[in-house]
């Protein structure tokens, strides 16, 4: 039985008109004069999108930032890797598109499993962003006249996907890190790479400083602000293989979750359906091809069951382009998760190609009939040269073969509309929040939330709190420090200490596949309860028997990834108690036991519409669920239906 609090969230949404709602916050935010931001220290965890825009931005304003990172630069954060586009309402094509219309994609994307004030005002931010890239020099792709061009992506009927060819969270990553850098030689920002967070450090009851490990010498260190801002990005990486870069974890999200900042929906987690399939147990990786190759390239199966001829020699009659029959309406854009679970349902019922048959033909002899081998090499030709390069197929003359993989968390620590945990002074932007994307996002719609948050929203909500507050200055001399600071290392000390016989990697793969099977793209009951205790026995195991070569005081991988994978092996459990207790199917989470008679997902609207928050009570025990009821009023519920 899951203990519920008596007491419902409150997301603390502007009430009115919902187009208005964003407007009226603002004017009731309070501010803080220019000449006394200098005297505010903000601390921002994270340089991928969220927090590199975040960085940025507030140093703009004038406050000092502390800028924290895992990786050597600040510009190779994960968000580096994003391939295909960014949303926004331009209506650039005249095809229907409006800020309207990308709200009520977005909330039936989730399956009315986020907040609709949220998502408004991240449909509205989205013009804007675009406008801040191009200032700031991002080479989108444009038509042959100059203007920007479009594409889809999956879940709409309208093209509002800026891109630059396969690399646009390079490019605006770039934009941001120069944005950084502008600050960082004015004095307003301080860069720490290679730092990472362990520990929040509350005084009074608001966040006021962190801990950290300097990767490369060991050492620990401390930090006080005013406001610590995470943009640690999403926690994809509890499943092992995933297209996420391989340093993404739960860790600082995780620490601020056990200090007390409710974690919220990890059951919410995202599998895309266009990746290059598992080959074997060797792999360590699994790489995406994005979903914009699903503009022009089309997906199928063979008709019949372990049809083993080349897919030349198949006819076009033989052949089942499965979301095309599936879902005229969207076709081969349908949204991801249910694109994922048509994917697995064909390959399941035996229909499967490959080797391995659990992989489907992404196609694109017609689109290079049509248009030429160059336009297709135009617009998707370092796609194209990665897969060649992965697996010795050449996808301008043989289809490639995608299956799905875990791509994306829709879950993160809980925030309300202004971003702000339910600790005060923790700010959670980007992957890392539980975020505007419900059960399932879109394709193209992380970025541009990310850089809502970092460009838009927080330089106007952190003064809020910092003026409220009249918060005095801290030091790291305080106790609070000390014991953050005392129990980070014990955590550090406590796994080297273990001595024992696997390797953090034998854990995280481990970890890896009990999520698959039983917390993966279908999921149930049995399967559930089975996981939970699969993964409490693992991480008894983790602390009998884990072994890290080297001490704490060098450069040490080993380390950092077990301390990672300790972190993971607890937030596992969560995210498999989540999907447990929310005995509905939606989006992202698909329970087999709430399913329609064509395989789509059943809410259940009565019992489950909330955000499902949860509040930490020790490892290994049950954690206390906090709802926020969500309501629909600007774009009501239905059924989810793309055909
Ligand atoms: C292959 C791929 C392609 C994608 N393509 C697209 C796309 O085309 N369009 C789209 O909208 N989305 C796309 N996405 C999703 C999108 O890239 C991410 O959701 C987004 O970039 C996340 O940005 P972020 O700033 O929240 O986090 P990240 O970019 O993950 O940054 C996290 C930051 O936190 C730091 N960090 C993490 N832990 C710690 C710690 N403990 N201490 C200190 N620092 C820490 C890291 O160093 C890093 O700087 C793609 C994702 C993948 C995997």
């Amino acid at each position: 039985m899951v203990t519920v609090s008596d007491t419902p969230l409150d997301g603390r949404c502007p009430e009115g008109n919902i187009a208005n709602r964003w407007d009226q916050r603002k004017r009731d935010l309070k501010l803080v004069a220019p000449n006394n931001k200098r005297k505010y220290t903000i601390i921002v965890v994270g340089t991928g999108l969220a927090g590199g825009s975040a960085a940025a931005s507030l140093a703009e304003l004038g406050y000092n930032v502390l800028s924290f990172c895992i990786q050597d630069s600040p510009r190779r954060a994960h968000s580096i890797a994003a391939q295909g586009g960014i949303n926004a309402a331009k209506n650039y094509q005249n095809d229907g598109d409006s800020v309207w219309r990308l709200f009520s994609d977005t909330i039936k994307g989730g399956e009315w499993r986020s907040r609709e004030s949220n998502v408004y005002r991240l449909a509205t931010l989205s013009t804007s962003i675009i406008d801040q890239c191009v200032a700031q020099g991002v080479p989108f792709a444009r038509e042959y006249g100059g203007t920007l061009a479009n594409r889809s992506f999956g879940g709409t009927q309208v093209s509002r996907t800026f891109y630059c060819a396969g690399q646009t969270g390079q490019q605006l990553l770039l934009g941001a890190y120069q944005a950084m850098m502008c600050q960082v030689n004015a004095g307003m920002i301080k860069t720490y790479s290679r730092r990472e967070m362990l520990d929040l450090v509350i005084v009074d009851g608001v966040a006021r400083g962190i801990v950290t490990r300097d990767l490369v010498t060991g050492k620990f260190e401390t930090f006080a602000g005013d406001a610590v801002v995470l943009c640690t990005g999403g926690y994809g990486n509890v499943y092992y293989l995933s297209t996420m870069a391989k340093t993404c974890n739960v860790t600082a999200a995780w620490r601020c979750h056990k200090r007390g900042a409710f974690f919220a929906n990890p059951c919410y987690t995202q599998i895309h359906p266009t990746c290059i399939p598992v080959s074997g147990d060797h792999q360590s990786k699994l790489t995406l091809m994005s979903e914009s190759l699903r503009n022009d390239g089309r997906v199928w199966v063979p008709k019949a069951k372990d049809d083993n001829r080349s897919p030349d020699q198949i006819p076009e009659d033989e052949r089942d382009y499965y979301l095309e029959r599936r879902y005229p309406g969207y076709g081969n854009l349908a949204p991801r998760d249910v694109s994922s679970r048509a994917a697995k349902e064909r390959c399941d019922a035996g229909y499967g190609v490959g080797s391995t048959k659990t992989s489907v033909y992404l196609d694109f002899t017609k689109a290079i009939q049509t248009y030429g081998e160059n336009v297709i090499r135009e617009k998707y030709g370092n796609l194209f040269e990665m897969y060649q390069r992965i697996t010795a197929e050449d996808p301008y003359k043989v289809p490639m073969r995608i299956y799905p993989a875990v791509h994306y968390a829709m879950g993160g620590l809980w925030v309300d509309y202004n971003l702000q945990s339910n600790l005060p002074g923790l700010y959670v932007l980007g992957e890392a929040n539980f975020s505007d994307h419900g059960a399932n996002r879109l394709g193209a719609s992380a970025l541009m939330q990310g850089l809502a948050d970092g460009y838009f929203v927080i330089p106007y909500t952190v003064g809020d709190h910092i003026a409220n507050r009249k918060l005095t200055k801290v030091s790291t001399d305080r106790p609070e420090f000390q014991a953050a600071l005392d129990a980070a290392k014990s955590r550090v000390n406590a796994i080297l200490n273990v001595k024992g016989t696997n390797s953090a990697e034998y854990f995280h793969r481990a970890l890896g596949k009990i999520m698959w099977d039983h917390v993966g793209m279908a999921r149930n009951e049995r399967g559930l309860l089975k996981a939970i205790d699969s993964i409490k026995s693992l991480r008894e195991q983790f602390w009998q028997d884990v072994k890290v070569l080297g001490s704490g005081e060098q450069f040490n991988q080993n380390l950092e990834h077990a301390g990672r994978v300790a972190d993971f092996l607890e937030f596992g459990e969560l995210l498999a108690s989540d999907a447990l207790h929310r005995d509905e199917s939606c989006g992202g989470h698909f329970r087999e036991e709430h399913q329609t008679d064509e395989g789509e997902c059943q809410r259940n609207d009565d019992k489950y519409m909330y955000v499902g928050a949860w509040e930490y009570q020790g490892v290994g025990k049950e954690s206390i669920l906090h709802k926020e009821p969500l309501a629909f009023v600007d774009a009501p519920t239905g059924v989810r239906s793309y055909k």
